[in-house]
């Protein structure tokens, strides 16, 4: 076990009391966890090979994470969401990722890559039905799907769009439009002969608001970490950063703290030092703002957070040294999404920017 302070520990038992939750509600559409960005910052190649046996497949952003997946073993279907350069087209082909496509600049490129393989590419035909992202737009849809569909090297392995407004209960006339302008493109390629076998829509938001788009399968992230935020879920934050109170000492009224002074003591005041800071991912917007819990009671961030350092108000803590910090995780006040609240932040970058540097310790409980 590493003996640095500063840690997060990942609960194995949240998770998969979450991925169960998601599987009861989505009964028999597929899952792909969505691992972009470190797994959303709980480290990816660990998370993958222990959620595969309940993935049927998973989803990365960038070829890069992709290999990455492959070189840890893992095995299942690889979805790769965000564009990719067409220098990149080999290594998709080599290690059996599978992108989506959103034009056709590249279809000469696949399946000459494809043939010198000796591989087949499946591909993901993905429609822009409102999220003004990527995407071909509807009505190129059906040209798209015939290009592909015209070489031999080339399989259209499903059909995707993604929500804009999924995650609010809010938005729900905006996902009824954008899954409404999907299935007028799915038919327009089905009355062609095209029809692919995967058609997947959903991401967290989606699954848990609106069953109607959970299709053959759901591509969720937030949920499995245990978050989402539109209204009371079934799902717990898998994730706990803490850290230790490293030093503790006494200063007087009118003493400043941290980089700036921005933060002056108005009467003696016991701090305590907690080695973690921006530079492992918690965030600099917290200063003077965040807080943090020892001993199940919660403690005031003073002055800036630093790099390395946090410095916060103990006063009343008894023999602080080495003592417990959570500065965010399973806690109803102190979790990634009301930590985001506070800094102005969505829980989406909280968990992201975890840094590399901070280890992660999976636990059975
Ligand atoms: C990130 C992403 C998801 C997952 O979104 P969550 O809200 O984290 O579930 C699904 N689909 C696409 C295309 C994405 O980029």
């Amino acid at each position: 076990m590493d003996s640095r302070a500063t840690r997060a520990e990942i609960s194995t038992l949240a998770l998969k009391n979450n991925i169960s939750a998601i599987k009861r509600l989505i009964g028999a559409s597929k899952l792909c966890i969505v691992l972009k960005a470190n797994a959303y910052g709980h480290g990816l190649g660990a998370f993958a090979l222990l959620t595969q046996p309940w993935a049927d497949s998973f989803a990365v952003a960038t070829v890069n994470e992709g290999v990455k997946l492959r070189d840890s073993g893992v095995t299942a279907p690889i979805l790769v969401l965000s564009p990719h350069l067409q220098e990149e087209i080999p290594a998709l082909i080599r290690y059996k990722l599978t992108p989506l496509i959103s034009h056709g600049e590249y279809i000469a490129a696949y399946a000459e890559a494809a043939q010198k393989e000796g591989l087949p590419l499946n591909l993901h035909l993905k429609i822009d039905t409102g999220m003004g992202r990527m995407g071909v737009r509807p009505e190129g849809a059906l040209s798209l799907a015939k290009k592909i569909s015209a070489s031999p090297y080339l399989k259209i392995g499903g059909l995707c769009t993604h929500f804009a407004n999924a995650d609010e209960i809010e938005g729900a006339e905006s996902v009824r439009l954008q899954f409404e302008i999907f299935n007028t493109v799915k038919q327009n390629l089905a009355s062609e002969g095209i029809i692919p076998p995967f058609i997947h829509t959903a991401n967290t938001g989606a699954t848990l608001l609106h069953p109607q788009t959970h299709c053959d399968m759901v591509r969720v992230g937030l949920g499995v970490y245990g978050y989402f935020e539109a209204q009371k879920s079934p799902l717990t934050p898998i994730l706990s950063l803490k850290s230790k109170v490293m030093l503790s000492k006494t200063i007087k009224a009118g003493d400043k703290v941290s980089y700036g002074h921005t933060w002056t003591a108005k009467k003696d005041t016991q701090i305590g030092i907690v080695p973690a800071g921006y530079g492992d991912g918690y965030s600099r917007l917290l200063s003077n703002r965040g807080q943090v819990l020892i001993e199940g009671k919660l403690y005031p961030i003073i002055g800036r957070v630093c790099m390395d350092q946090t410095i916060v108000d103990i006063t009343g803590l008894h023999k602080p040294l080495e003592k417990d910090v959570l500065l965010y995780g399973d806690h109803p006040v102190l979790n990634a999404s009301t930590l985001a609240k506070t800094a102005g932040l969505s829980s989406y970058e909280v968990l992201t920017t975890l840094a590399e540097r901070v280890p992660r310790i999976y636990k059975d409980n």
